[in-house]
């Protein structure tokens, strides 16, 4: 005779992160995640797999993740896209709830800016100043100053930000470390679609053409990489080939260079490398980069390896 199949209890259903709006919410919710290290994703929302994975990739690592979504006025230029920015809290909270996220922040612009226009900022300095910076002037001093309020406001130990924002996250490793604020930066890889396209909140702008359009960037870093045995200038012409065949980008930069100094590398040069591309591809501008390791055996690399990575420990 067999025994009775007992049915297994419903699994409870996965307690959803608390979501504070205000400095006083936030600090409550904040003061019960005292048993543990705290993490912390700061995002502008419209979140993606992307995100999730610097999600996932912090909830491995910490004993409690916050989740930032704010969309920062302060790095929108008058003619970028703020208006347009897609806006998505119910299903980000779904992506939030499901990477086992504790604690939301979710403020408006009066509660992170309580006095209006921010009279002191952050001055990202001359590594601000070029590419994105040069295209997005005061982009890179408006991201740190509210990374800096975030990092404050959330009390975080460690902090995650993906590679796809190269720039972004170089200079964040730089205030960290110039301003000695007490916080670890982890690097994520970029997160890609199937066919190469890096993830980005703003693909939702693409038509379907401009979409395929858009699949030369990262055809042209892979190009790109795939020459790096050759050398700089080899890297440099394999991935403006590709973008040449493709008039419909605009490209704004496509470069090699130096990893932390973000210049040019010379032919001479051996070792890692940033390949970065930036262009337009209809309303949509897109950037996306590759760190390579340039010589004998070179090719593409997740991170750079000088740096600590949540994917080169797993
Ligand atoms: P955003 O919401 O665009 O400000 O991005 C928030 C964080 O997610 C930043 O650290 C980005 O670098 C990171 N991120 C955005 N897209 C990707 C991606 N495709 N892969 C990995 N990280 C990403």
């Amino acid at each position: 005779m067999s025994a009775p199949v007992a049915s297994r209890p419903a699994e409870p259903p996965q307690p959803g992160p608390v979501v504070a709006r205000t400095r006083d919410e936030l600090k409550a919710a904040r003061s019960l995640l005292a048993d543990g290290d705290v993490a912390v994703v700061m995002t502008m929302g419209a979140l993606h797999d992307g995100h999730a994975t610097l999600i996932r990739t912090a909830r491995q690592r910490a004993a409690h993740v916050v989740v930032t979504i704010f969309l920062n006025p302060l790095q929108f230029g008058p003619r970028e896209d703020l208006s347009r920015y897609p806006r998505t809290f119910d299903s980000d909270m779904e992506i939030c709830r499901n990477a086992g996220v504790d604690l939301v922040f979710a403020p408006t612009p009066d509660v992170i800016y309580q006095d209006g226009d921010p009279g002191v900022r952050i001055s990202a300095g001359p590594l601000g100043n070029v590419l994105e910076g040069q295209a997005r002037p005061g982009h890179f001093d408006g991201m740190l100053t509210v990374v800096a309020k975030l990092m404050h406001l959330t009390r975080a130990d460690s902090a995650y930000y993906g590679q796809k924002d190269a720039q972004q996250l170089l200079l964040i490793r730089r205030m960290v470390r110039d301003l000695d604020f007490p916080v670890e930066v982890v690097s994520v890889p970029t997160v890609r679609e199937p066919d190469g396209l890096a993830m980005s909140s703003r693909n939702t702008y693409l038509t379907e053409s401009d979409r395929e359009v858009a699949l030369s960037l990262s055809r042209a870093l892979q190009a790109g990489a795939a020459a790096a045995a050759e050398g700089p200038s080899a890297v440099r012409r394999a991935a403006r080939a590709v973008l040449v065949r493709e008039p419909l980008v605009l490209v704004d930069y496509l470069v090699l260079v130096h990893p932390s100094t973000l210049e040019d590398v010379p032919e001479w040069y051996r070792g890692e490398a940033l390949l970065a591309v930036a262009g337009r591809v209809g309303t949509t501008r897109l950037i996306d980069n590759l760190p390579i390791n340039v010589g004998p055996g070179g090719g593409a690399l997740e991170v750079f390896s000088d740096v600590p990575s949540a994917a080169l420990d797993q």
